[in-house]
């Protein structure tokens, strides 16, 4: 099994580093500028927050800008997080489709490259694709450093070991080691995590929950999942696949459930009722009965129907495809229902191809929520579709990566370095 190891350096002593971490976090944040903000908000005492500072500032992970605003005194530097000092690259793969990027250290987006592509092609062709994009990104700014690479992908991740655990759409990706091989190519760490996990983060992060606290970001593609932020954080669950609402069976209550296999082999899951994969086929079969013109000259033209086909169908008020997707987001609704009681979110993204489109889908969900959840749960619930761009999930994987070179578990083990690039010791690939 490959994991990342982190190993305790004796040259800093844990207080030492629990005042690093809190000091680069505030900084990094935006939430303190100057050394007596710093001192305010970090409640450590003004030398020791001088100190930690000056060794942020010798490592080059923060510098010093123009005057701040005075209050009185002297007037305060301006203190910056160096975001520049590297950059990570970052991977979001869906069934069809793959999104490629390089961002700075605060998760901004410098540049990326969308492709269509088959997850299914296997994980070494799509890797090969994958590190041509990144090498095509890196070619064109060659004074990067590469401090880190973030992969998301579509099927559960156990996130220890980075590696995809029987996904259902991603056939011969079980087990793969691809942080060891993205690690080997890049000498740099790799973290890899379910795709829907990296757009909560980046959502909360910077996107249209930012500074929300507790939201469900609802993927609707061709299959269905969602990732949980609690308090803040992301919550992956003891193995990491919290969130995978896809396959929560639905029973004999909903018409059809029970004849309805799932591609995970079971019957009555939401995504084989009301994903994208269920509404494509649910399309095609009225398309062959004739029961709509709009859907079946699509057929006719393109060979087969997608979700988005059918959203599209939708806008232009085709009825059977405006009964497919109400359809769709009743039931989504209904499963999130229970969940908004469950976990009383304050905010429901959804996301997706399917999921971000139009607004006949989410007025659905809308409904079917606030008619089966608890009214002191939706009082201030707020149900919206994701960031238009789509580039959650590439600055999600940005803060993923990030987040854990400038924790309080590796931080220490680099940081002398000024980088965690050449450090082999200090964070370290083992098989
Ligand atoms: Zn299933």
């Amino acid at each position: 099994m490959l994991v990342l190891v982190s190993v305790t350096n004796p040259e800093i002593a844990p207080d030492q580093l629990d005042g690093l971490v809190t000091v680069l976090d505030l900084v990094r944040s935006g939430e303190a500028r100057t050394r007596p903000e710093l001192a305010r908000r970090s409640g450590l005492g003004r030398t020791v927050v001088t100190q930690r500072l000056g060794h942020l500032l010798a490592s080059g992970l923060i510098e010093e800008g123009a005057l701040g605003p005075s209050t009185g005194g002297r007037a305060p530097r301006e203190l910056r997080f160096r975001a520049g000092a590297g950059v990570v690259l970052v991977a979001e793969l869906g069934a069809r489709g793959m999104t490629v990027g390089l961002t700075d250290l605060a998760g901004e987006l410098l540049d990326h490259r969308a492709l269509d592509w088959d997850i299914a092609t296997g994980p070494d062709a799509t890797l090969t694709r994958v590190e041509a994009l990144f090498d095509e990104l890196l070619v064109a700014r060659p004074a990067a450093s590469v401090w880190g690479v973030g992969i998301g992908l579509p099927g559960p991740v156990e996130f220890v070991s980075g590696r995809p655990v029987a996904p259902p759409i991603m056939p011969g990706w079980d087990g793969h080691p691809v942080r060891r091989r993205l690690g080997a190519r890049y000498s740099a760490p790799v973290w890899v995590d379910n795709d829907v996990n990296m757009m909560a983060l980046g959502e909360v992060r910077s996107g249209v929950a930012r500074d929300v606290q507790d939201i469900i970001f609802v993927k609707i593609g061709t299959g269905i999942g969602a990732g949980l932020v609690s308090q803040g954080r992301l919550h992956r669950g003891a193995q990491g696949c919290a969130g995978d609402i896809g396959h929560i069976s639905l029973g004999g209550a909903v018409a059809g459930a029970a004849e309805t296999v799932c591609r995970c082999g079971n019957t009555g899951c939401l995504e084989a009722l009301a994903g994208g994969g269920a509404l494509a086929r649910d399309a095609t079969t009225a398309a062959r009965d004739m029961r709509s013109g709009a859907l079946a000259d699509r057929l006719a033209e393109a060979g087969t129907l997608t979700g988005p086909d059918v959203v599209r169908a939708a806008e232009f008020g085709d009825p059977l495809a405006v009964e497919l997707l109400q359809r769709s987001g009743a039931l989504v609704g209904e499963t999130l229902a229970a969940l908004v009681n469950f976990f009383n979110p304050a905010m429901i993204l959804l996301g997706g191809s399917v999921g971000a489109s139009g607004d006949l889908l989410l007025a659905a969900v809308r409904q079917a929520i606030y008619r089966r959840s608890l009214p002191l749960a939706t009082r201030h619930l707020q149900i919206v579709r994701s960031s238009p761009c789509g580039q959650s999930g590439l600055r999600g994987a940005a803060f993923m990566v990030v987040d854990e070179l400038f924790s309080r578990e590796r931080l220490g083990h680099w940081i002398a370095e000024g980088t965690p690039i050449g450090s082999p010791d200090a964070i370290r690939l083992i098989s």
